[in-house]
This record gives structure tokens, C-alpha cells and sequence, in this order.
């Protein structure tokens, strides 16, 4: 009978473990938007904190088809040959309209899915951008509780996932094909403030000479747009994720990031993107309850149309919602 069964382990004693059925359980629950779930994951990962923060946190991204997963499969592998575990997640903000994610499909990774070493998980579905980077956070430090020492978040090549993503890991690798040009252009809106480490892929066969090219083209933009100043220059790298060639030398290169950075760079880093995700736990929660409130919720409808019809300010619309809410006006 049901009430003589051994209590469960607890979940935190089985991610400890490094058990990966004991993580997805605790990424499931970590991504649950029920109020219990949520206070469970929270417990969770309090609990588990102090064994969180010994990885290597990399971002990875690139347009669709550059070879996100063949290059995580081909570098997941070398990095456990190398005794390395390896958990990989997603952040998809187009998960939500295709209905699938980019980790979804399940031909994708499939030697490293199957490999004990690895773990990967599949983008959360549903909810803002903002709401999936938490979550992803949070599944972040339950695979450092669980031993994993890479952790790469992948995402795709489309703005504000890249940023997200920047501002969650130690190192952003960005992805690009063997052709100028366009991506160039790319590079110039914004990504060249994000890389760490470019990687010019498909650097084999018909495309090496043009992957070459490519690669100097990048190197010599990038010292064009990005400060000597800094204890880092970004370098562009070439690689094959079919063949393996220059695989090897992305993660030297990473060391060498690592190094240049240092421990108290690292920390640094980490440190300002704690006090960053505390600011947009705040936004996000604040906005959601003020919206859910229940007097709120009510006149809110009435309110933007006085302001879409002109009668009211915006300024006087919201002084009157925020009252509602709760919260008094300033006194002057
Ligand atoms: P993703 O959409 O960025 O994850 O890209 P995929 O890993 O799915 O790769 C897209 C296509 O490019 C697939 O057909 C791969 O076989 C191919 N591909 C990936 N990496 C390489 C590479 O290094 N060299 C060559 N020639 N093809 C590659």
C-alpha cells in the first residue's frame, strides 16, 4: 500500500547526486508557472545554492542553419572525452508561434542525448522572453548543482534571445557561416557589444577558402568596432562542426578568454548579472501583480480608453491605477 512506500528522496538529495532524472524533475518544476511549483523550485534551489556557480556558463547563438547543434554535438562530445559533463538548454522565443522549439526535435544532439555525460533540455514553451530567461536561469544553476561543469545555453540568432542569453553567461559565442556581406552587417547592430568569441563554422571542403576569407573580413571589423582597450580582444576563429576541425581550439580559446578575465573578472560578471536578473525579478513581478490586481484589473479597460479617447493624461490614468493598486501618491 501507498502509505507504507519509502519516502521519496528528496529531490535535492538526487540533483546532488548528479542523478539526470532527478534534474529534469527539477526543471520541470523549476519551469511550472503553478504557485506551489514555484514555491517548491524556490526551495529547491535555495537549498542546492551553495553547490551552484562551478561551470563554465556559454552562450551560443547563430541564425537557423549555421550549425548551433552540430557544432554543441561535435564540441559536447570532445568535451567529455575530456572527463567534462555537459548539459546544454535553450532559450526558443519562437518556441511559442512554431510550436516547437529549437531543441524539440528530437533527431537533434542525438549522440550527445544518449551519452550519461550530457543532459540536454529542450527551450521552456510559452511566456515572455523575460519569463523563459528566468526559467532557463534558475534550470542553469540546477545542472551546476548536479555536476555539470559546461553548461551552454543555445539560442537563435535573433536579438533581444541574444542578449538574454549575454547576460546570463560567462562567455557568448556567436556562430556565423562563410559568407560576408550580409552578416557583416550583422555583426555591426549590436552583437559586436555581445561576442566573446566568434566562430566562423563550415570551414571545410567547397567553403574553407571562403570561410577563411569570411573570418578575416569578421577579425578586422571587429578590431574596427570594438576597443583595444579591453583586457580581451575578440577573437575570430574557424571550425568544421562535420569534421571536427577547430573544434578543439574553440575551447582553448574559451580557457584563454577565461584566463584573460580572470577569477575576479569572472565574478564581476556574475555578480552584475545577479544584481541585473534581481532588478527584472522585480519588474516582472510588480507588473504582473499589478496587472492581475483585482480593482486593477477592473479599471483598466476604462482607463485606456480615456487616454485613447483623449480625456485623461496618461500621467493622471496611471497615478489613479497605481491608487487602486494600493500605492498612495507621492506627497509633494
Ligand atoms: P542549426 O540550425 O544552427 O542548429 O544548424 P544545424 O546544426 O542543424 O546544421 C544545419 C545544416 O548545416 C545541417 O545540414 C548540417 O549538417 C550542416 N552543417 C552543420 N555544421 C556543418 C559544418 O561544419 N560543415 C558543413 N559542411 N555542414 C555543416
Amino acid at each position: 500500500p501507498e502509505s507504507n512506500a519509502p519516502a521519496p528522496p528528496s529531490l535535492a538529495t538526487g540533483l546532488l547526486a548528479g542523478q539526470r532524472r532527478a534534474l529534469a524533475r527539477a526543471i520541470t518544476l523549476i519551469e511550472s508557472t503553478r504557485a506551489d511549483h514555484r514555491q517548491e523550485a524556490e526551495a529547491l534551489l535555495a537549498e542546492v545554492l551553495p553547490q551552484t556557480g562551478r561551470s563554465v556558463r556559454l552562450g551560443i547563438s547563430g541564425v537557423p542553419g549555421v550549425g548551433k547543434s552540430s557544432f554543441i554535438e561535435t564540441f559536447g562530445a570532445a568535451l567529455i572525452a575530456q572527463g567534462h559533463k555537459v548539459a546544454v538548454l535553450a532559450i526558443d522565443p519562437s518556441s511559442r508561434r512554431t510550436g516547437g522549439s529549437i531543441l524539440g526535435d528530437k533527431t537533434r544532439m542525438e549522440g550527445l542525448a544518449r551519452d550519461p555525460r550530457a543532459f540536454i533540455r529542450p527551450s521552456p514553451t510559452g511566456g515572455s522572453l523575460g519569463g523563459v530567461a528566468r526559467r532557463t536561469r534558475e534550470s542553469m544553476l540546477a545542472c551546476e548543482a548536479a555536476g555539470f561543469d559546461v553548461v551552454i545555453v543555445e539560442t537563435v540568432g535573433v536579438g533581444q534571445s541574444e542578449t538574454a542569453v549575454a547576460d546570463m553567461v560567462d562567455l557568448f559565442l556567436l556562430l556565423l557561416l562563410p559568407s560576408g556581406g550580409d552578416e557583416l552587417q550583422g555583426i555591426k547592430k549590436g552583437v559586436v557589444e555581445i561576442a566573446d568569441l566568434v566562430v566562423v563554422n563550415k570551414a571545410d571542403g567547397d567553403m574553407a577558402e571562403a570561410a577563411a576569407r569570411a573570418a578575416a573580413e569578421y577579425q578586422s571589423a571587429l578590431r574596427m568596432l570594438r576597443p583595444v582597450t579591453q583586457a580581451w580582444q575578440v577573437p575570430v576563429l574557424r571550425c568544421s562542426a562535420l569534421t571536427g576541425t577547430g573544434v578543439p581550439e574553440v575551447w582553448e580559446a574559451i580557457g584563454r578568454y577565461c584566463d584573460a578575465i580572470g577569477e575576479d573578472g569572472l565574478a564581476e560578471r556574475r555578480a552584475a548579472q545577479a544584481k541585473a536578473w534581481l532588478w527584472s525579478e522585480i519588474d516582472d513581478t510588480l507588473l504582473a501583480r499589478f496587472r492581475n490586481h483585482p480593482a486593477v484589473a477592473e479599471a483598466l479597460p476604462a482607463a485606456e480608453r480615456a487616454v485613447m479617447a483623449g480625456e485623461i493624461t496618461p500621467g493622471l490614468a496611471a497615478e489613479r491605477l497605481l491608487q487602486a493598486f494600493g500605492i498612495a501618491p507621492e506627497e509633494s
